[in-house]
């Protein structure tokens, strides 16, 4: 499963709060643009407004001033431009002339409706010269005629906005002008236009801005949009993905869980097989124990089953311990044919078991090398003894050694090749051969016992060492297993001798042991076996009692302490830490080697920190307890 790195965590949330904080600023300025947008909109409209009440109030006033000198016959003696010369005309033009130069109004006129009922302009107060001079009976523009219109229908009206015309942006007032004699008919209209470019051009000013900020508004707009819609699509591709690692991780889980479960249920039957055969065999020992021929066959049968037990057990061990990463290689120069031949050696008695034929061939040509000779064997004796384990009586098996230069100088490449003619592997399980616990048939289908870890483990192995391994298999042929370890090239200078030999039990002959040991059937099997090879052993029953039996006896009376870890009153740990406290410092120096069933590399670790110089694994193997007890006496005595 993949987690997110640590490493990861500032650097996204850096980007995560800078994300935030654009987007925020993004946000504030959006509506400070939209608030100004408003503020310039609802300025406008105030100044128009102004400028319309000012202009109203002045034409008003001019009205108020024109009024009282418009008679009937201003507007029906003077139709056409032949009717300027009348006095009436003239005197009447120069006094709109002069109110219109007053004040800022920009134009004043007269009208009435004309024939066929449009309206005409009757007297313009412009100058007589102005190349804009309407001539009594000139049609009104299209735009105006609206206002006339009104005040011609007897209504008084002021434009409310700015009037685009050919003359400009103007304001319009137009008053009907009713007649003063009693019949209140309407003459016609006055009406008076002012000049608004200037509002007109502050207004265009304010709209500009305007647009522009509602332009920038509508872009952060847009901005803020693409960013929602783009932080939104990565959040759910995000969420997506960890949707996605989350159902893996589930998977995982409960293909684990299900591995394990199936595990357990092989183990229970695999470790019940030889502990029923133990059982059987010790029950049927006791019902002849007067035929030692029988007894001794029973007793065989046992060991058998035994050993299988230990297998189960230690392939446990070493998984789990794989699982802990507490395995670590450890390179020694060794002989390669001799460490190559011990691992044959131990299979022997199993082929002849089976009668299968049996085919070593050895291509050396690195004869000292460096590598992690316990594990190599492991390795070559898992695959060796699967071999023989899925291949039927009678079948054959090779065992080919070969090396070659590796990649660097100094390296070369040892290869091992086991090809058996058994019952071969699937090719769909072949790609799952070296995942714990998974086997191709289970013990109750193929009547073969095993737990499914030691392909998994050896790939482990493998693995550490850098190497590889390769399996070729077809059902019903057989199968060849290849392992390549890269290793170091060593001499016979670099490589020591191998520790222990048959001479070990002569040189330990006669040694005393101090055996602590709180399970009588331990005790009595361990001080068997060591008696067996001629040792003297006494025994004691938890770590008060050693301590005891060690400050009683004379000096050197002791050679080695066989140490349980586990005991009643005081375990091994601190019965050691005392021994080592101890004023009289032979004793205290005595030799200690933890015989314990804590198989664990963490178990040899807590009896070293103690004070114990060595630790060995029960059940004993007499092969190991012999050469630890030979290099710690030896050791102690300086032999
Ligand atoms: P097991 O304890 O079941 O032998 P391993 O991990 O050693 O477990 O092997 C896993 C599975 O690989 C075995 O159960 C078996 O199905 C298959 N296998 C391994 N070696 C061989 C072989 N030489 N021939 C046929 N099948 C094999």
């Amino acid at each position: 499963m993949n987690h997110p790195s640590n490493e990861n965590i500032p650097s996204r949330s850096f980007s995560y709060h800078a994300f935030n904080f654009t987007f925020l600023l993004l946000l504030a300025v959006f509506f400070i643009s939209l608030y100004t947008v408003a503020l310039l909109k609802s300025n406008s409209r105030i100044t128009l407004s102004a400028a319309v009440e000012r202009n109203i109030s002045c034409s008003d006033a001019v009205h108020r001033a024109i009024s009282s000198r418009l008679t009937r016959a201003d507007f029906e003696q003077i139709n056409t431009k032949s009717d300027m010369n009348s006095a009436q005309y003239r005197s009447l033009q120069s006094y709109l002339n002069e109110l219109r130069s007053l004040n800022s109004t920009r134009y004043l006129y007269t009208a009435k409706r004309g024939p066929g009922g449009k309206p005409i302009y009757l007297i313009d107060g412009l100058d007589l010269e102005a190349p804009d001079f309407a001539y009594p009976g000139t049609y009104l523009e299209e735009e105006m005629a609206p206002y006339l219109e009104a005040a011609l229908s007897g209504k008084t009206i002021h434009s409310q906005k700015i009037i685009d015309t050919t003359w400009g942006h103007i304001f319009t007032a137009c008053y009907p002008v009713i007649a003063s004699d009693g019949t209140n008919d309407i003459l016609g209209a006055l009406c008076i236009e002012i000049d608004m470019e200037d509002t007109y051009r502050s207004i265009e000013a304010i709209n500009r801005s305007s647009f522009g900020i509602a332009a920038a508004a509508s872009m952060i707009a847009l901005l803020l949009i693409v960013i929602s819609y783009f932080y939104t699509k990565k959040q759910k591709s995000r969420e997506l993905t960890q949707q996605q690692l989350l159902e893996q991780t589930a998977k995982a889980a409960e293909a684990a869980n299900k591995a394990k479960s199936t595990f357990l249920f092989n183990m229970s039957h695999d470790i019940r097989t030889p502990m029923n055969a133990i059982l059987g065999y010790a029950e049927l020992a006791r019902n002849h124990l007067q035929e030692p021929e029988k007894i001794g066959e029973y007793m065989d049968k046992i060991h058998i089953s035994g050993e299988k037990m230990l297998s189960i057990i230690n392939n446990i061990l070493q998984f789990s311990q794989i699982e802990n990463n507490q395995i670590h290689i450890e390179e020694t120069s060794i002989q390669t044919e001799k460490s190559f031949d011990s691992c044959i050696v131990m299979v022997q008695t199993a082929l002849e078991e089976k009668q299968q034929h049996f085919h070593v061939t050895k291509d050396i040509s690195y004869p000292y090398i460096y590598i992690d000779t316990t594990y190599m064997s492991e390795i070559v004796l898992n695959i060796l003894s699967n071999a023989i384990k899925y291949t039927a009586k009678g079948g054959t098996i090779s065992c080919a050694l070969r090396q070659e230069p590796g990649e660097t100088d100094g390296w070369c490449i040892t290869e091992i090749a086991i090809t058996d003619t058994g019952i071969g592997i699937s090719e769909e399980f072949q790609s799952h051969i070296f995942e714990s616990f998974s086997r191709e048939r289970s013990s109750t289908v193929s009547g073969i016992e095993g737990t499914g870890l030691g392909m998994g483990i050896v790939k482990n192995l493998v693995d550490l060492m850098h190497g590889t391994i390769e399996v070729k298999s077809k059902l019903g042929e057989g199968s060849t297993f290849t392992v390549r370890i890269p290793c170091r090239i060593s001499s016979r200078e670099e490589t020591e001798p191998t520790a222990f030999d048959e001479t070990a039990a002569q040189t330990l002959s006669g040694c005393r042991i101090l055996l602590a040991e709180d399970n009588d059937l331990n005790a009595e099997i361990s001080i068997e076996l060591l008696t067996r090879e001629g040792l003297l052993v006494e025994r004691a029953n938890d770590g008060v009692a050693c301590l005891e039996m060690l400050q009683k006896a004379p000096e050197d009376y002791y050679d080695l302490i066989l140490m349980d870890i586990q005991m009643p009153i005081m375990d091994g740990y601190k019965a050691t830490r005392a021994i080592r406290r101890f004023s009289d410092k032979k004793k205290a120096g005595i030799p200690i080697v933890a015989m314990t069933a804590n198989a664990f590399t963490e178990d040899k670790e807590r009896a070293l920190e103690s004070g114990m110089n060595d630790h060995v694994a029960k059940p004993i193997d007499m092969k190991v307890l012999m050469s630890v007890l030979e290099e710690q006496i030896c050791g102690h005595k300086g032999l």
